[in-house]
């Protein structure tokens, strides 16, 4: 089978996206990139993370067209190629609809700075794009027309996209994600937050690039 370590690694973190509740349901999706052959692994559409198997993965080059597998491809292919194709270092792309992200979606709200550990998605802020209908080539555009520097973008009414270095990367943003917007969530029901400067967020921007274990580069915060 053709990408059997993607295939394999799919199905782990999508079996983990849906026991941390990221996802409910069949939401969500992921995918790898392999860059050199042009392929990526992505999950098929509308199946249950714990009946997912290898085989049950897709592999696709970046038009989605189907160059091994037998089932049809998450239905949000062209937001994850969008990330491909605009961000030479994405090499896997996640997408949840996890609950304190999706509500500041809803109110079509960034996440701010309320935490340095934002600086994971490599901004100061992480924007959210205007509502478009899921699974569309608009929904991928709107995305990239406001993530700028970000790896993360809320999609209005909807969820969050992020990619990462490799799928470790992208899902431990995902997760930082969802921990920054929980934590907005509590500090605006309960005050005004600080929001971090610039200044501040910059020198922390700095920090990151040598943060972790040099031998294996920065996986995440
Ligand atoms: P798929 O099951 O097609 O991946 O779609 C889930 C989803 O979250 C659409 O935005
Ligand atoms: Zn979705």
């Amino acid at each position: 089978m053709l990408m059997q370590e993607e295939r394999d690694l799919i199905v782990e973190y999508g079996q983990k996206m849906s026991a941390a509740r990221l996802s409910t349901g069949t939401s969500g999706n992921l995918s790898i990139y392999d860059a050199e052959r042009g392929l990526m692994a992505i999950s098929p559409s509308g199946m249950d993370y714990s009946s997912i198997r290898p085989e049950d993965v897709v592999i696709t080059d970046l038009d989605a067209n189907i160059v091994d597998g037998s089932r049809k491809p998450s239905s949000e292919w062209a937001l994850h190629t969008a990330f491909y194709r605009r961000k030479p270092h994405a090499r896997s792309v996640v997408h949840t609809h996890s609950m304190y992200c999706t509500t500041f979606a809803v109110l079509g709200q960034p996440i701010r700075a309320v935490h340095y550990a934002i600086g994971d998605a490599g901004t100061a802020t992480v924007p959210c794009a205007p509502y478009h209908t899921f699974g569309t080539a608009e929904l991928a555009e709107a995305a990239m027309e406001v993530c700028g520097e970000s790896d993360a973008v809320l999609l209005g009414n909807h969820g969050l996209v992020v990619c990462g270095k490799d799928i470790q990367s992208a899902y431990g943003l995902a997760c930082n994600m969802e921990y920054l917007a929980e934590l907005q969530y509590h500090a605006m029901s309960i005050g005004t937050p600080n929001i971090l400067t610039d200044g501040q967020m910059a020198q922390v921007l700095e920090r990151f690039r040598s943060y972790g274990q040099p031998e294996h580069g920065r996986t995440g915060y």
